[in-house]
């Protein structure tokens, strides 16, 4: 199953040999994505996140397959080879080096077109659609590890995370881009589908059933955290170190070619279109040290997945108001807590993906108080609706940033 990395393991695969220094740019980034920024002067990459791909066009897979090979003429013969794929709705980028990268890519590239294949529940022909129109039915193993760790995420969440809220995305028109908002009455029809106690997993046997007709589920909040770990599983198998990033969700394994940590930059809220920051409070859009921000802060790590949820990745306005993706499932409204982005930093992309999009829907208070009961499992960059930035003290060592820090002890 899912190997978590251990950061003393990471540290003593560093090859010695590795002697390549200024290591140099990942790939150009595609246009309205992230990908790897470096400084070719420190050699010091950084990597940006929080974007999502829903602005980012209709390339396929096979238009946006590519490699890129970096070399450094100063180094002997060592190279950070970066592939760059579309899928799962985003662009993406694997960036590996050591003897076996080209395989790594390979089998990374692979791997991410068949979990898209798989866990997409808006394609016809996935496992997850097929479970939706049958009611459950027979899982493959990665499917079932999903809803195991979905189910275990709602119970340690308050049931905000809640993958039974697939009819609601779809009722806002969240899943075919026609964007709508679902009366009253549509959503009070909706929302008694909605709840993980009514799926009957058997674990065991690898099966589910829907208690209800008409239930349905949606892996999105924690698909691309899975898709991360299990690359970084077949860079370890390979032994190559390096970057995967997807859309923004990135984790890192081993740190850069020159054996300093991969620095993560992490995005500020998007700007909407009309150069207007609508996720903040009036005072705080207008406050000085968050105009023209472009990062929260830049965490510094080489073994970690950094994982950002915000309502300013996907969203429709309607007469002035601003609608997003992340649904709180007691409602069937988006979430309106008091967070507009929420990072977790965690060595399981599984865990760090699931609780970026419960975080978001729960708010800063229950989000510090479900750290402090597992705060040896993750760690959280948190910004309010009034542009404050709370960290929590697990990665004092390893974050910075212009703005004030509220450290949450
Ligand atoms: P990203 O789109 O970058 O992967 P998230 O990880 O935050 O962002 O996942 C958001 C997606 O999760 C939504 O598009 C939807 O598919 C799903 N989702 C929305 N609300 C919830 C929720 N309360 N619990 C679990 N999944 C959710
Ligand atoms: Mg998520």
């Amino acid at each position: 199953m899912i190997q978590v990395i251990k950061k003393g393991m990471i540290v003593g695969m560093v090859a010695a040999s590795v002697i390549f220094t200024g290591c140099g740019n990942a790939a150009e980034p595609a246009a309205g994505s992230s990908a790897a920024e470096a400084n070719a002067d420190s050699g010091a990459a950084e990597i940006n996140t929080g974007s999502s791909a829903a602005s980012s066009g209709t390339a396929s897979a096979d238009e946006n397959t590519e490699d890129t090979v970096e070399t450094n003429s100063d180094a002997e013969n060592y190279e950070l080879l970066t592939r760059e794929v579309f899928a799962m709705d985003t662009y993406m980028t694997f960036s590996a080096y050591g003897e076996d990268a080209e395989a790594a890519l390979d089998e990374a590239e692979e791997e991410i077109l068949r979990l898209d294949q798989l866990l997409a529940a808006e394609s016809e022909d996935s496992e997850v659609a097929k479970l939706n129109q049958n009611g459950g039915g027979q899982l493959s193993d990665d499917t079932a590890y999903l809803i195991e760790r979905s189910i275990a995420l709602n119970q340690e969440t308050d049931g905000a995370f809640e993958i039974t809220v697939y009819p609601v995305k779809q009722a806002w028109g969240f899943t075919d881009e026609n964007y709508r908002i679902p009366s009253d009455e549509e959503l009070a029809e909706l929302l008694p589908l909605v709840g993980s106690e009514q799926l009957e997993l058997d674990a065991e046997n690898k099966t589910v059933a829907y208690q209800k007709d008409g239930m349905k589920i949606d892996l999105g909040g924690i698909t691309k955290g899975y898709a991360s770990s299990r690359l970084t599983d077949i860079f370890m198998k390979h032994d190559v170190q390096g970057m995967i990033n997807l859309g923004g969700n990135v984790q890192v394994y081993g740190p850069k070619p020159d054996g300093s940590d991969w620095r993560v930059a992490i995005q500020a809220p998007e700007r909407t279109e009309e150069n207007t920051l609508p996720w903040l409070s009036q005072a705080a859009s207008g406050s000085a040290s968050l105009a023209g921000l472009d990062y929260i802060g830049v965490l510094e790590t080489n073994s970690q997945a950094v994982i950002t949820s915000g309502g300013y990745e996907r969203y429709f306005e309607k007469d002035g108001v601003y609608y997003h993706h992340i649904i709180d499932p007691k409602t069937g409204y988006p979430s309106d807590a008091d967070l507009v982005s929420v990072t977790i930093v965690s060595e399981d992309g599984t865990l760090a993906d699931g609780l970026s999009t419960s975080m978001f829907v729960l708010g800063l208070d229950k989000a510090s108080e479900i750290w402090r009961a597992h705060s040896d499992e993750f760690d959280m960059i948190l910004m309010d609706t009034d542009g404050n930035l709370y960290v929590t003290e697990g990665i004092k060592d390893q974050f910075t940033s212009d703005l004030e820090i509220h450290w949450i002890e």
